[in-house]
């Protein structure tokens, strides 16, 4: 009798010992599989450093690039850009709102607004768990360029601007001045035209293009900008060859993470608010807007909503590139 209850102890004991070890394995097993599929893998392009992953936000969850054609009557939309455009690897913020391109010094102080960029002790991990914006402006000089140029001194911050070449005459006070005031001055084509720039499915009238401009700026504000922005973003019209040609002509391009939508609302600032408030969340954004009324109305609340947010603003720095652009070629 005893040793019956002895054996069934034991052999309870055994299947006990044994259930505990089909369990670890269940376990282990499990937790093997889940590490690996939860392991949050950001697919930055090259991106060396992991990016800080803020309010919840799974960056490795990236939106992919879907151009709506029905936006930008310019420009095909992208609404949500993926995060590849921007690669975490360098870091754009380290100088925000300084003066850049080896422009005379802004005629308004630095830093105005929040930020201290020039003390070099904070600069990395600042940079680092900085928000960034890049206001950028195109389609200009207009009557619209002094006051844009305005609204940022108002609020101590430059915005990059990408400039028409054939509204350059007439409008060299304007342009001079936005640079004058730390402002960047980029590139966005002679004429816009859609035709002349991409139906030949070559790039060379496009590359004439930029350099004829190029050397206009450079005539009026004594600095050589390199960065363009294709005229109606560059997808999808510009193909891997034509990127080969713009690598080669030196030049960078930038497109954007958030389309305002701003050309499109016309008598609407409330609309481009809210379309900005709908698309920010990443750490960096390039935001497209466009020299209108209407902008210029809109601006003011979305740098306040911005600077809310936790975002600080910053200008293209040439020294300072980094590749933001639909096809994410790095080269650009
Ligand atoms: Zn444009």
């Amino acid at each position: 009798m005893k040793s019956m209850v002895i054996a069934a102890l034991v052999l309870s004991s055994a299947s006990l010992v044994l259930s505990a070890f089909a369990a670890t394995t269940v376990i282990q097993g499990k937790s093997a599989g889940y590490g690996s599929a939860a392991v949050v893998t950001p697919k930055y392009a090259g991106s060396a450093e992991s990016p800080t992953i803020k309010e919840g936000q799974v960056s490795g969850d990236a939106v992919d690039i879907v151009p709506d054609p029905a936006s930008e009557g310019e420009s095909p939309s992208v609404p949500e850009a993926s995060e590849n455009s921007i690669p975490n690897d360098k870091e754009p913020p380290a100088t925000i709102e300084k003066n850049d391109q080896g422009l005379p010094p802004s005629k308004t102080t630095e830093s105005k607004g929040e930020e201290k960029p020039d003390n070099p002790a904070v600069k990395t991990d600042k940079a680092k768990s900085q928000k960034v914006i890049y206001l950028t402006f195109d389609d200009g000089p207009s009557k619209y360029t002094n006051q844009i140029v305005d609204i940022l001194n108002q609020n101590g911050i430059h915005g990059t601007f990408f400039m028409i070449g054939k509204q350059l005459d007439g409008n060299e006070k304007a342009v001079k001045n936005a640079a004058e005031n730390g402002n960047y001055v980029g590139l966005h084509s002679m004429t816009h035209d859609k035709k002349k720039l991409y139906q030949s499915g070559n790039s060379a009238k496009f590359i004439k293009e930029f350099k004829q401009e190029q050397a206009l700026v450079k005539k009026i504000t004594g600095t050589t900008p390199w960065l363009i922005r294709a005229p109606y973003g560059s997808m999808p019209e510009i193909g891997e060859k034509f990127r080969d040609d713009i690598a080669a002509a030196k030049f960078k391009m930038w497109d954007w993470t958030i389309d305002s939508k701003d050309w499109s609302y016309t008598g609407k600032p409330d609309r481009i608010i809210k379309e900005v408030k709908r698309q920010v969340h990443r750490d960096t954004e390039v935001i497209l807007m466009h020299e209108k009324s209407q902008t210029v109305q809109a601006l003011p609340e979305i740098i306040s909503y911005l600077q809310k947010k936790g975002y600080s603003f910053a200008v293209y720095k040439p020294d300072q590139h980094f590749s933001v652009n639909f096809a994410k070629d790095q080269r650009l």
